[in-house]
């Protein structure tokens, strides 16, 4: 296993659930975190609950300046960026034909530009320094598609094209998708479809808690700089 006390790492969506979970989880290991979200309020409560290894700046993933900006910050506050996890996204479910256009867009905006918008803004640092590590969260909707989850399963599969394409492309760069099931967090609190809320209470019944993703992308960042592990999916049981 590699000592992760020495990294960089930027956790985007870190103000609430897996982001926050995954914050918490590597904060133990002496990495230097760089959080963002447009929460500040929280994510400010987490840094000072959690010393000086971890520093937050407000984050819109689906402004590229935005984006550049936090993660130019980030270099300024640590000084080298080494791994940067893409893990904002939201999941406002409905059926195609209720024709939910504008959250079709803000999806599409936040779960895929948001995530080619943290691959611009790392890729030439990690090109320059010939190593880095993008993590990127997708879902179990990217590999099946559940009725209402149209748009957000598509975003998902994007988010697994697009990793496995960069892990294709870049020899030096550790690339990985991260597909959890369901997790209890506030995903889905933006539900408009009073019937696909209830849904979505149903199929909590059975789910993960947050720190099971980020044991997760744990231990995906700390294998051997020689080893990229491509994808881990993680569903819950019935114990859970
Ligand atoms: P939460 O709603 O708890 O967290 C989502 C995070 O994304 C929040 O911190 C939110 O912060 C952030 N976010 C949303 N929009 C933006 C934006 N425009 N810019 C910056 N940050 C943003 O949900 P989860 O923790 O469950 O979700 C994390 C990831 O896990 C998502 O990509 C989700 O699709 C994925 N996932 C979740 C599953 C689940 O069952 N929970 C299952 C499979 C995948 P803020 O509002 O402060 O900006």
């Amino acid at each position: 296993m590699t000592g992760l006390n020495e990294k960089t790492i930027l956790i985007t969506g870190a103000s609430s659930g897996i982001g926050e979970a995954t914050v918490r989880e590597l904060a133990g290991t002496g990495a230097k975190l760089f959080i963002g979200a447009r929460r500040g309020d929280r994510l400010k409560a987490l840094a000072d609950e959690l010393g000086e290894t971890v520093a937050w700046r407000e984050l819109d993933v689906t402004d590229a300046a935005s984006f550049q900006a936090f993660v130019d910050a980030a270099e300024d506050r640590f000084g080298r960026i080494d791994v940067l996890i893409n893990n904002a996204g939201i999941m406002p479910l409905s059926p195609l034909a209720a024709l939910k256009r504008d959250e079709w867009t803000r999806m599409i905006d936040v779960n895929i530009h948001g995530v080619l918008n943290g691959i611009a803004s790392v890729l030439p640092r990690f090109t320059a320094q010939r190593s880095g590590h993008v993590v990127n969260v997708a879902s179990i909707g990217a590999h099946l598609v559940v009725p209402t989850g149209a748009v957000y399963c598509a975003t998902k599969y994007a988010v697994w094209a697009i990793t496995e394409g960069l892990r294709q492309e870049q020899d030096d760069i550790r690339a990985t998708i991260i597909s959890p099931g369901v997790v209890a967090t506030e995903l889905g609190n933006d539900i408009t479809d009073p019937q696909v809320a209830d849904a979505l209470k149903v199929w909590r019944r059975k789910s993960l808690t947050p720190d099971a993703i980020a044991r997760a992308i744990r231990y995906a960042l700390e294998q051997p700089e020689g080893v990229d592990v491509n994808e881990v999916i993680v569903r819950p049981t019935a114990a859970g």
